[in-house]
């Protein structure tokens, strides 16, 4: 596990997980015959939870980030579809799930939203909190859970971790979602113009680039400044630009 994943795993610790685990319950088994002796998430020693199958054990600590796919019994609810923001002081949690709302009640310090995993990253990324904070979205697709995690050390690069870890440059985005806004872009001109200006740059077509230029000089006609806007922000294709385009066209 490299230097960032061991940091954020402490910070997790310290201000979530720790308190988290104290809600999974007796998650029964810790003895297995031939179980590891170093959590095969993160590596530490202590009192470990062996898997169904007994060759794998996990601590504490990524027991509440991996959740039911780390193949131990409880707790279930530290699984997908949650998103939790965390501060040194604060713990925001939200889901879209009704079943899940009870789940975290009884965490002092917890504030609890009912709301998509995605409207909360949106909002952390568009307003983050003072840093250090962590942004997780909880999944359960992810083997590797334990050194999925990072804490964001400033408010305009932001991780997204927990099921994989997404470095974002959020000032960028929040420069982009403000051009798009205050110009009043359409979504359909946008996509269009930043698909133009993706192939344009690749160049690796000469029939492509000049059907691209054509949509470019259409879009410009139907909103103009267009074409210097979308030269101004990340690609298309890349996760900057997806989350652009989630940022400023939320409902
Ligand atoms: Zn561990």
């Amino acid at each position: 596990m490299n230097s960032k994943a061991s940091e954020a795993l402490t910070f997790y610790y310290s201000v979530f997980g720790k308190r988290a685990y104290a809600l999974c319950g007796k998650l029964g088994v810790t003895e297995k015959p031939n179980m590891p002796t170093h959590c095969s998430g993160c590596g530490a020693t202590g009192t470990l939870h062996a898997s169904k199958a007994g060759y794998l054990a996990f601590c504490d600590v990524c027991i509440t980030v991996g959740g039911s796919y780390l193949g131990i019994k409880a707790p279930g609810r530290m699984g997908g579809g949650w998103a939790a923001l965390l501060t040194a002081d604060k713990a925001i949690l939200s889901t879209g799930k009704d079943e899940n709302m009870g789940a975290f009640k009884i965490l002092e310090g917890t504030q609890l939203l009912h709301n998509s995993v995605r409207s909360t990253l949106i909002n952390a990324i568009l307003n983050p909190p003072e840093p250090p904070f962590m942004l997780v979205a909880f999944s359960n697709s992810s083997a590797d859970v334990c050194g999925q995690l990072r804490v964001s050390h400033s408010k305009d690069i932001v991780y997204i971790c927990g099921g994989s870890v997404e470095r974002l440059n959020a000032r960028r985005i929040r420069e982009a979602v403000s051009l798009i806004t205050n110009n009043n872009i359409p979504q359909t001109i946008l996509r269009n113009a930043a698909e133009a200006r993706g192939t344009i740059q690749r160049g690796t077509n000469k029939h492509h680039v000049a059907r691209a230029q054509n949509e470019l000089n259409l879009a410009e006609e139907k909103k103009p400044g267009i074409t210097t806007l979308v030269r101004s922000i990340p690609l298309i294709g890349s996760p900057e630009y997806n989350w652009i385009i989630a940022c400023a066209y939320a409902k």
